[in-house]
């Protein structure tokens, strides 16, 4: 249960001063549907109204607040022009200007003849000092309040800025003292003031040091957000430890049969992986391990053999994957080889219905299925194992935390295998998996042929397509990636639909067309057709950027690849150069490149290993970004920021760890105050693994 003193920061944006039902849905995007997001929403800039000038003095272009006499007003001659104020002081004449005036309204706030403190920017229109749209307008005994510095807020459309200061003054008069949760000690060296004085500093910066992340009531929320993120790992962590694991060990059989049906030989990396995940599977902790391994360096097969131990000594394997293509395109990998060794595998997505999903039900619960693969459809309540004990988890940034646990919870001590093709820096790591234990698969199989990278503009399509012509009369397949269709608001955007009508135009029936909103079956056929059939191009959106193993495709192209994140157009070029012949990808750009746009592109051209193309991208964009955040189980920091917090973040976690050592339950005062600290960042979920509520 969220602590009392938390219930106003988490009651609805609707209760704030000024946010009625229209502003509050537009504020939820931005902030979150509680107050308690607000209080994060720090000001970006600052707008100092301290210089308080004569007119005379008053120089241009500058924030300035002026007393002011004010005069005669004169109304515009037609509507165009604005309405204008003339007010003075002993020094001289400034006119307050305003577009679209009511006159009424101006009437009764700059009354003929009365003083008045007016604060906006100094401009000079001709010989006349002018201020247009004065932000605030007060009586003289305000003068002092509105000398003062003003914080500004990132904005959203149909958000002004007095509307958001308001908010989250609101929002800031909600905010309670809390228990401290710090380490005294810790607290003390660094300097730092209780969280809701370091809460009212963040918002009210003097100079522009107090907006850097590294100002000191910055640094504190950030720290204590991160905090909060290594403390609900590690605690999720050591509720998955507490359940002891069972201990399981196969004696082979059945991996020597796959072993033999396999066309290739393992890498040593593979070998490695599958001695670390055999050493974890046999001991009698349970086992938790990310299994890092760039696109293409064959985690697949791993996975297949842990599974099979786990079928050997009688127990059962699910491998899930993020998407329902790739998820189908795993079993119609894997089938063949337990088939080989006799092994029961069944697919199950949320396209399986009716009598076939019973029967897949119930070869489960039954014991008949030992393996089996699907998507998240695997979660479902009425999905049931007869005895489960290994859970392989593919392209894991797809999922949250949460799903990850939920599917561990399927089994008695499952162990966990997590499976990632994002070559995740360690920065980040630390953040999604605590310390989870790590294999990587650092070496490629043999024979792959580095993709040659090239970037080009737009207005060269027409070399594009025929060099993609003379590829594809060489018998090889080609795919041709658009950006989202979601994004189409871009009215520029090439959507996937427009560029395969252009395709059609010249390759005919031999162009398909690929991309999220299709229905799962209509993906299916075109997939297929693409892989056996008469399409040799495949016109997608990002669909197909995680898994998709097609070795026949050999060039790629990526049109506005000045949209996509590196990490993304990582893991496109990943789905080619999978087979014995060289591969191309293409980037097309349209110009004119923005710095970032130019420096991710010509990394892309230099480079394809996956960790230094993580680490720039990280450099570049800054870790919220980076992996487009939002869809993937990467915790999403609003106060920390990884670039220039890596050191707090070690801190944190060893912070954390000590924490958990000392007090696993969080029953000591510190540990009472950390659990509002977990509830104030919304890490609830970790609670609930506490043993003492
Ligand atoms: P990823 O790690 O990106 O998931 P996959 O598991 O899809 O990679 O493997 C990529 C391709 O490499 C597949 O076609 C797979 O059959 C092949 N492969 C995997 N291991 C080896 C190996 N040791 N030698 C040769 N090819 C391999
Ligand atoms: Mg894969």
């Amino acid at each position: 249960m969220r602590p009392e003193v938390l219930y106003p920061l988490f009651a609805p944006l609707t209760e704030l001063p000024g946010i009625g039902p229209k502003h509050a849905s537009t504020l939820e995007n931005l902030t979150g549907p509680h107050i308690a997001g607000l209080l994060w929403h720090l000001p970006s800039g600052l707008i100092d109204r301290r210089y308080a000038p004569k007119v005379a003095d008053a120089r241009t272009g500058v924030v300035a607040t002026i007393t002011l006499r004010v005069g005669k007003h004169r109304k515009p001659s037609n509507k165009r022009m604005p309405y204008k104020i003339y007010c003075s002081d002993d020094t001289g004449t400034l006119a307050l200007v305003f577009f679209h005036a009511h006159p009424d309204y101006l009437l009764k706030t700059l009354p003929e003849g009365e003083l008045r403190v007016v604060s906006g920017r100094i401009d000079k229109f001709g010989d006349e000092i002018q201020i247009t749209h004065p932000d605030h307008i007060g009586l003289l005994e305000d003068l002092e309040k509105l000398k003062a510095v003003e914080p500004v807020y990132p904005l959203t459309a149909g958000i002004s800025l007095k509307v958001m200061s308001k908010a989250v003054r609101g929002a800031l008069d909600c905010a309670p003292d809390l228990p401290e949760w710090l380490d005294p000690a810790f607290q003390k060296k660094q300097r730092w003031m209780p969280w809701r004085q370091s809460l009212l500093m963040a918002h009210d910066p003097g100079e522009e040091a107090d907006l850097q992340p590294t100002a000191t009531a910055r640094t504190r929320l950030s720290y204590d957000e991160l905090l909060s993120n290594q403390l609900a790992l590690g605690l999720v962590r050591l509720n998955l430890r507490r359940t002891a694991g069972k201990g399981i060990k196969g004696d082979g059989h059945l991996r020597a049969k796959v072993l033999e049906a396999l066309p290739f030989k393992l890498t040593s990396s593979q070998v490695q992986a599958l001695a670390d995940i055999d050493g974890d599977m046999v001991s009698g902790t349970r086992m938790l391990r990310l299994l890092q391994g760039d696109v293409g360096s064959g985690k697949t097969v791993v996975a297949l053999m842990a599974m099979l131990t786990a079928v050997e000594a009688g127990t059962q394997a699910v491998l899930m994957a993020p998407t329902e293509i790739l998820a189908r395109q795993h079993f119609a990998t894997l089938q063949p080889l337990t088939d080989s060794a006799g092994v029961g595998i069944a697919l199950l997505t949320g396209r399986e219905k009716g009598n076939a999903r019973k029967d897949i039900l119930a070869g489960l619960a039954g014991g008949d299925t030992q393996i089996a693969v699907g998507t998240h459809a695997l979660f479902q309540d009425d999905v049931d194992f007869k005895n489960l004990h290994l859970a392989v988890i593919d392209e894991q940034h797809k999922f949250g935390v949460h799903q990850r646990l939920n599917l561990a919870n399927k089994g008695e001590a499952v162990d966990v295998l997590v499976m990632t093709a994002t070559p995740i820096p360690r920065t980040l790591m630390l953040t999604a998996y605590g310390d989870m234990d790590v294999s990587r698969l650092l070496e490629k199989p043999k024979g792959r042929k580095p993709v040659d990278t090239r970037v080009l503009p737009l207005d060269r399509l027409q070399e594009v397509v025929a060099a993609v012509s003379r590829v594809l009369d060489a018998g090889a397949k080609a795919f041709w990636v658009c950006p989202l269709i979601e994004e189409s608001e871009v009215i520029d955007v090439a959507a996937a639909e427009d560029r395969y009508d252009h395709l059609k135009g010249v390759f005919g029936n031999h162009v398909g067309l690929i991309h999220g909103r299709m229905k799962g079956p209509d993906k299916d056929a075109v997939m297929d057709s693409f892989i056996n059939g008469p399409v040799n191009i495949l016109v997608a959106t990002t669909v197909i950027e995680v898994g998709v193993d097609i070795p026949a495709a050999t060039i790629m192209v990526i049109e506005h690849a000045e949209r996509f994140g590196l990490a993304q157009l990582h893991q496109l070029r990943g789905r080619i150069g999978r087979g014995k012949t060289a591969s191309t990808c293409l980037l097309l750009y349209a110009p004119p490149l923005g710095e970032l746009a130019r420096a991710r592109l010509s990394i892309m051209r230099e480079t394809e290993d996956g960790f230094r193309i993580a680490e720039e991208d990280l450099r570049l964009r800054g870790a919220g970004e980076l992996l487009g955040t939002r869809q993937s189980g990467l915790p999403e920091f609003r106060l920390a920021d990884l670039t220039v917090h890596g050191d707090l973040l070690k801190a944190a976690d060893d912070d954390a760890k000590l924490i958990l050592q000392r007090d696993p339950d969080l029953t000591s005062e510190r540990g009472q105050a950390l659990r509002t600290l977990l509830y104030l960042f919304e890490r609830d979920a970790a609670v609930k693994y506490l043993r003492s509520g």
